[in-house]
């Protein structure tokens, strides 16, 4: 049978019975088509990382028509993040623990699973408990997918065989991977995340896609001096730092933000901030510290440094800049003049930057929200103005955007129909202070982390903690804006037919109309929403699929750094009560999706029996510190893992131990701590207990 999406390199074989089989090879060319409608190749649709599809079957006109066409309901996952990829009418996602499922586009049919077995791997060994993964990479005819625990393997996508493993990092090493690796020229590139949990070097690295053999490896910022240089990008670097930086690592690490150009054939990344987050630290006598929270341009095919932007020169806000690297040629002169070749990007420091991808210059950056540390970007320098006092140099400062971003990871979307990019940005601020820390000394520790400041939550500046910017890149300024009451929010896809799709933390999945913001059709899908949703064309119908299951760091962590009253364990989404789902939409639509219960507020367990101790619940509230990830800020969940206040095993001294020492639900993504001794075991389960009596 001919496929009907064969658009590309096709290769016509003879299958052993006779009937002409046509083999798709999807290479360069086809993932940087923008006017195909069938599939979703790359992370961000295409090579360009835009998240535009020019179907427009579903429309401004129609949208308020969208039914449920099929549903898929996921009872093992939690949080679920990831953007799904569609190839030939097959639709591959991940999943919680880094499981890959492919299914009929159409019908929503299970065609095949594959689990790495993370927990497997890591049993026993301590590993930050981060259980998401925002994406998977396609090219010719496979897979690519990297694990929380560091290794990236490829899978045959039609019949999700696994064909290469390589570890990227020892399992020892206090780093993880949440990302989508990025396949492009027959390699597939994969970074890191692990700036916070104790003295990391990031880098990223790529490897043949054929045989999973190392390519190449760039190291985002340089290691000590006295070892030598691997190249002259790192001894210019290093000519940006002070003091023992190596000694801190100095950070940097490429988790998110990977973006191939296939018309200059270059790759883009999007660097991290510093290790530790402080810069009196990292580099004492200050610097820029190349090249952390930077956009840097490398050789696709031997890694060699081309240029950078850096965004946030010596950071110390944690203002990475590992979002979104979106590419788009805009009309920026008179109508008569050569449309220039952008990178859009959206990092955490509150700037939209628009910069010349030819040679990394920048063009313009304008503030997107309210930004305390910096007044203005300097367009001949291409620096921010910093306000005075921002870096706590003697006080506390108040600083926004606050640690999570004015904008993170969720998906900006770009529409060249409308001129506008799409996004999912959030107001929290923060103060920042280094009082009691011993910036001497101060030294982060291996998998407890440090950060070498203390951010603790402050008012928002505005009354609402995120919004929907739709943001002109060349007037640089908001055409509309809709504040969000709770946050943060799910990435934007953006359409020909003139829409804007939005999953929310409240839990309504949205369309609104690209050119003005007005709501046109709204969803209820009973749990929040932090993956970004995606659009394809089958058989003349046009779907749209999200992944519904509250999850992400922000969405854990709730109000750690942030006003409490933003905090999203208000939302009610909890870890048992609500079912996981894929949903998939068209106009055509008539599935019968059972409801999910409402909001769910745990109640504590009374427990009158157990005699709080102050002293050791005081002990087991800094030790928490490690567990607020997942379970909650004063140990109130919001929705990625049980709440310990509702909780029988905390009672049991020996249940608890079994579970948090000996790893007994690893399976389901509780690490284990092996280093734990009795007497901190006994001090977290008095914190616990305290807070659930109060
Ligand atoms: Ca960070």
């Amino acid at each position: 049978m001919k496929s009907r999406y064969c658009l590309y390199a096709c290769l016509l074989l003879i299958s052993a019975c006779g009937q002409e089989t046509e083999v798709v090879v999807y290479d360069d060319k086809a993932i940087a088509d923008e006017s195909q409608k069938a599939h979703w190749l790359a992370y961000g649709r295409t090579h360009d990382e835009r998240r535009f599809s020019p179907s427009d079957q579903i429309n401004t006109g129609n949208v308020a028509d969208l039914k449920v066409d099929w549903f898929l309901d996921l009872p093992q996952d939690v949080g679920l993040v990831s953007t799904p990829l569609v190839v030939d009418g097959t639709l591959y996602f991940t999943g919680t623990m880094n499981v890959i499922r492919a299914v009929d586009a159409v019908t929503g049919e299970l065609l095949w699973k594959y689990d790495p077995q993370v927990a497997k791997e890591i049993q026993g060994k301590r590993k930050i408990g981060w259980k998401h993964n925002r994406g998977i990479s396609f090219y010719e005819g496979k897979l690519f997918a990297a694990t929380w625990d560091g290794r990236l393997f490829a899978l045959d996508a039609t019949t999700g065989k696994e064909l290469w493993t390589v570890r990227t990092f020892d399992i020892d090493q206090a780093l993880y991977i949440t990302g989508a690796p990025k396949a492009f020229k027959g390699k597939v590139l994969i970074g890191n995340g692990g700036t916070e949990n104790g003295p990391s070097r990031g880098w990223v690295a790529a490897y043949d896609a054929e045989t999973g053999a190392e390519a190449w490896k760039f190291h985002i910022v340089p290691g000590n001096p006295a070892d030598g240089f691997e190249n002259a990008a790192m001894e210019m670097a290093a000519r940006t730092w002070t003091g023992e930086w190596w000694k801190h690592g100095g950070g940097g690490n490429a988790w998110h933000g990977f973006t191939y150009d296939a018309e200059l054939d270059v790759v883009y990344i999007g660097t991290g901030n510093g290790s530790p987050w402080n810069r009196k630290i990292r580099s004492p006598e200050g610097g820029d510290n190349l090249f952390l929270c930077s956009i840097v341009a490398l050789d696709p095919d031997t890694g060699e440094y081309r240029w950078h932007y850096q965004t946030t020169p010596g950071e110390t806000w944690d203002y990475n800049s590992n979002m979104d690297i979106v590419l788009a040629d805009l009309q920026i002169g008179d109508a008569g003049e050569e449309p220039v070749k952008a990178i859009l990007h959206a990092p955490k420091n509150g700037f939209f930057y628009v910069i010349n991808r030819k040679n990394g210059k920048l063009i313009s950056a304008e503030p997107y929200v309210e930004t305390t540390w910096a007044t203005r970007i300097d367009i001949e320098t291409g620096r921010p103005v910093e306000v005075p006092g921002a870096r706590y140099e003697t006080d506390a400062a108040y600083v926004t955007p606050n640690p999570y971003g004015a904008h993170s990871w969720h998906s900006m979307s770009f529409n060249p129909h409308t001129g506008l990019a799409y996004i999912p940005a959030m107001h929290y601020a923060t103060n920042f202070s280094d009082e009691g820390i011993d910036l001497e000394t101060f030294q982060a520790v291996k998998f407890s982390g440090g950060i070498g400041v203390n951010p603790l939550p402050a008012k928002s500046p505005r009354d609402y903690p995120a919004s929907l910017i739709a943001w002109d890149p060349v007037k640089q300024e908001a055409a509309w804006q809709i504040p969000q009451q709770s946050g943060p929010n799910g990435g934007t896809l953006t359409t020909a037919g003139n829409l804007v799709f939005q999953g929310r933390a409240d839990g309504r999945f949205v369309a609104l109309d690209a050119r003005t913001g007005e709501e046109l059709w709204s969803f209820n899908a009973g749990l929040g929403i932090t993956a970004a949703p995606i659009t394809y064309e089958l058989n003349g119908r046009q779907y749209v699929s999200i992944l519904v299951g509250w999850g992400g760091g922000a969405a854990g962590l709730g109000a750690k750094y942030a006003s409490q009253e933003f905090s999203p364990s208000h939302l009610g989404w909890d870890y048992g009560k609500h079912m996981r789902r894929l949903l998939t939409f068209s106009l055509e639509g008539r599935a019968e999706m059972p409801a999910l219960p409402p909001p769910y507020f745990p109640e504590p367990i009374e427990a009158p029996d157990f005699m709080i101790d102050p002293a050791l619940a005081q002990q087991g509230a800094t030790a928490f510190g490690a567990c607020v990830a997942c379970h909650g800020l004063d140990a109130k969940a919001a929705g990625m893992a049980p709440d310990l206040r509702a909780s029988q095993i905390v009672l049991d001294g020996e249940s608890f131990a079994s579970v948090v020492r000996a790893g007994a639900l690893v399976a389901r993504g509780m690490p284990a701590n092996p280093e734990i001794t009795d007497a901190e075991l006994d001090a977290l389960r008095h914190y616990i207990r305290k807070e659930a009596r109060e």
